[in-house]
């Protein structure tokens, strides 16, 4: 059944995201990266989650946690602010986004520059860390 993807592209779960979060396949972007995390906190998809952070981060994620917050929010819209890098050929990149979300019946913005790069082992792109406005 095909249903819109949650990222806002004008395109179905199955041939945006979700390729990359139930599908196995790789993001060639960061921003493909990006789109499909924000997507995968409204799937609850927290092994999608954990597999697309980057070491030292990774450690420190705590996954009854993340579970809480998945189910805790509702998905609005993405709206990606600016992407620098990032591209197939590139090593790292960063992605200036505003994600609109729902809590608790309440509406909330988060503003957040997030800066991602390859993993070591695969080469596919990992989230590294953010720093929220
Ligand atoms: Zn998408």
């Amino acid at each position: 059944m095909a249903r819109p993807c949650p990222c806002g592209r004008k395109l179905t779960y199955e041939t945006c995201c979700g390729r990359f979060i139930d599908g196995g396949q790789a993001p060639s972007t960061a921003v493909e990266l990006m789109r499909s995390r924000f997507t995968a906190y409204g799937e609850g998809a927290v092994d999608y989650l954990v597999r697309t952070t980057g070491g030292a981060a990774r450690e420190s994620l705590d996954r009854v946690a993340l579970t809480e917050h998945c189910k805790a929010i509702r998905l609005v819209r993405l709206e990606i602010l600016k992407t620098e890098g990032g591209g197939p050929a590139d090593p790292t990149g960063v992605v200036a986004f505003r994600a609109i979300l729902r809590q608790g019946g309440r509406k909330y913005e988060q503003t957040e520059r997030s800066r991602f790069s390859r993993a070591a082992d695969t080469g596919h792109w990992v989230y590294v860390d953010g720093e929220i406005d």
